[in-house]
């Protein structure tokens, strides 16, 4: 699967990671005060993750809902990075199986 196209938005808390969704949202997430990571789960199911130690964070976030709920689908995960507030941050991103 191709990578999404990540991008900088500036919101009213500060400058965060989207990319295009497909739904009408605009999913954004951004790393804490001290560099850990921050997620946003968008209502079609799709998850990222932008910050350090986004890839093991979005594992074990994943790990914990396949555990804890009935139904929960597979997805394709990958990483990216991007300049954000001129510092490289990780990207991690798992998309539902169609
Ligand atoms: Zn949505
Ligand atoms: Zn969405």
């Amino acid at each position: 699967m191709a990578t999404p196209d990540f991008r900088v938005i500036t919101t009213d808390d500060g400058d965060g990671v989207t990319y295009t969704c497909g739904c009408e949202c605009v999913p954004t997430a951004r790393p804490a005060a001290d560099g850990s990571p921050g997620h946003e789960h968008c209502c079609c199911g799709k998850v990222h993750f932008v910050g350090a130690g986004a890839r093991s964070a979005l594992e074990s976030y994943l790990a914990e809902r396949k555990q804890t709920r009935k139904r929960e689908p597979d997805y394709d995960l990958g990483t990216a990075s991007i300049e954000l507030a001129g510092k490289t941050r990780e990207v991690a991103w798992a998309f539902p199986r169609e």
